[in-house]
């Protein structure tokens, strides 16, 4: 591993263009009492600059701007939210130098996978622009012959909508993207560690034309306090939350009460299944890309890799030795490809995670030990023999570990994959195709990777089983998840 760590990161000017503010009803509002909280940097743990501390009063004052401006947003014809997101998509493009330094600069991730992220944003609003004019519809004559069907789709209502700091603008468009394709008006509240980035959306969305309370903005430390009266007042229909299983179940109780239609995009623990007859290069590089993008973290990111017993050492002397090729610094630095963790939190987790896989009996192949200085470090690290009780076997690691564990057969590799309460993704690399249907029909999760180590798309349904979600974002699907199916019944007596 190579380090370019210094202990300043240069902060873009696009810290202090970027709006601060509450958006409310189509304009920037201070928090009540002026209050606001501190954004750091993860590469310095200096502050960046401070942004608005939303109070309860204030997010209920965002949630009547939205309610107010539903019939406004569901009025909007198909063709002019379309033009609304691909607006915004145009404008992401030409921003994206300043957007991905402003990216970095919160969130730590290196400049080009931060660009990386605004083209994947981006795509969502493109996508969602093409769904928007192709919301269907259906004419049906009733079996016995005496009645009509017309089916139609309506705009569920206004939507709350909940982001993580991981990705601090794809998350964002993802459900605004379907949110305004299917004319919800909605109200936002990203991570407090990364609001910038999804100031700067919302602030394009207004660019774009968006009707005044179509989208509005709360940032704030006490998420809890500020967003449970808000789901638990019935004006809202809808909430879409991607973040931690354990925040998912609590926001499925509250919304239980008003009986709030969800969509939950929540942790997983993603096996990666290497057999014997895989191409070792392409699984290493694909084992890189599971484990490494967003540097670890990702809820896509693979957690537990398990590779076949004849070429485990291989797979791991190779992976080893490309883990440690990666130049660690901050995300601002030249040809760096691992940043900081978002907080200290998150490196003490990742130093935890790997004390006890270590205690438990796993060897350290690569890395494994902190990285001083400031910051929030760590290195690419690669275990073996990561036995079956590691904390890191059913917890998220969130960081840039990758553990390995050998497995027999199919039978042995299909029952460790399941073992776990999570189900969003797995990935699989073997060059037998039936034996690769074969794993991708018996694994529990939402998606596969087959021979591939990035399945996100935001032309594909992406989402989770068991207790890692609820519902679908993107692909020709992700729009439903906004919108209600209307039955009118037409008598026509023969
Ligand atoms: P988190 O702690 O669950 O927080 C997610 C968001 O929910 C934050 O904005 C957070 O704000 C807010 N929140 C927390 N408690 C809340 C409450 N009681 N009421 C309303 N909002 C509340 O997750 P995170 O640490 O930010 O993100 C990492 C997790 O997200 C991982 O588990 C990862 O797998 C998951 N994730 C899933 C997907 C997916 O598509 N399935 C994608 C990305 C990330 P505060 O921070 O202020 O509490």
């Amino acid at each position: 591993m190579s380090t370019s760590q210094t202990t300043q990161s240069a902060r873009p000017a696009i810290v202090d263009a970027v709006p601060k503010d509450l958006f409310v009803g189509g304009s920037w509002q201070q928090a009540t009492g002026g209050k606001t909280f501190d954004v750091l940097d993860p590469a310095t743990g200096e502050v960046l600059c401070a942004v608005a501390d939303a109070s309860p009063e204030d997010g209920r004052r965002a949630l009547d701007a939205a309610v107010a401006a539903q019939p406004a947003m569901a009025a909007l014809s198909p063709r002019q939210r379309a033009d609304i997101l691909t607006r915004a998509f145009d404008l992401l493009h030409r921003r994206i130098d300043d957007l991905a330094a402003l990216m970095t600069a919160e969130m730590g991730k290196p400049l080009a996978e931060a660009r990386g992220e605004i083209v994947y944003a981006a795509e969502f609003l493109r996508h969602f622009a093409g769904e928007a004019v192709r919301i269907d519809g259906g004419y049906q004559v009733s079996p016995a012959g005496d009645a009509r069907f017309l089916i139609t789709k309506q705009p569920v209502g206004v939507a709350l909508l909940i982001t993580p700091w991981n990705f601090p603008m794809a998350m964002g468009t993802r459900k605004l993207g379907p949110a305004i394709a299917a004319g919800c008006a909605s109200v936002i509240k990203p991570a407090p560690q990364t609001p910038l980035s999804m100031l700067a959306l919302i602030d394009i969305l207004r660019e774009a034309g968006l009707p005044d309370g179509g989208v509005n903005l709360i940032t704030c430390t006490d998420a809890g306090a500020v967003l449970e009266p808000m789901i638990r007042s019935g004006l809202a229909r809808k909430l879409s939350f991607t973040g931690s299983t354990k925040v998912g179940r609590i926001l499925l109780e509250q919304c239980a009460e008003k009986v709030l239609r969800t969509s939950m995009e929540l942790g997983g623990n993603a096996p990666f299944l290497v057999f014997d007859d895989a191409d070792l290069d392409e699984a290493v590089a694909g084992a890189l890309q599971a484990k490494m993008r967003n540097m670890g973290e990702a809820c896509t990111a693979a957690n537990r890799i398990y590779v076949q017993s004849g070429v485990i050492d291989e797979f791991g002397r190779r992976l080893a030795a490309r883990m440690a090729e990666l130049t660690v610094g901050p995300g601002t630095g030249d040809g760096v490809q691992v940043g900081p963790l978002i907080d200290a939190a998150a490196l003490t987790k990742v130093t935890e995670l790997v004390q006890d896989a270590v205690d438990r009996g796993a060897t350290v192949l690569t890395g494994g030990v902190q990285l001083g200085g400031a910051g929030y470090f760590y290195p690419p690290t690669v275990l073996s023999g990561v036995p079956r009780d590691a904390r890191m076997s059913d917890e998220e690691i969130f960081g840039p570990v990758a553990p390995l564990t050998p497995f027999e057969d199919e039978d042995d590799a299909v029952v460790l994959a399941n073992d776990t309460e999570f189900g969003l993704v797995s990935y699989v690399f073997t060059n037998d195709l039936r034996r690769a249907l074969r794993m991708a029909e018996r694994i529990e999760s939402g998606m596969v990777g087959l021979n591939q180590g990035v399945v996100s798309n935001p032309a594909a349904p992406f989402g989770g089983v068991k207790q890692s979600g609820l519902g679908r974002e993107g692909g020709a699907i992700g729009i439903d998840e906004f919108l209600e199916t209307k039955y009118i019944g037409i008598a026509m007596p023969k």
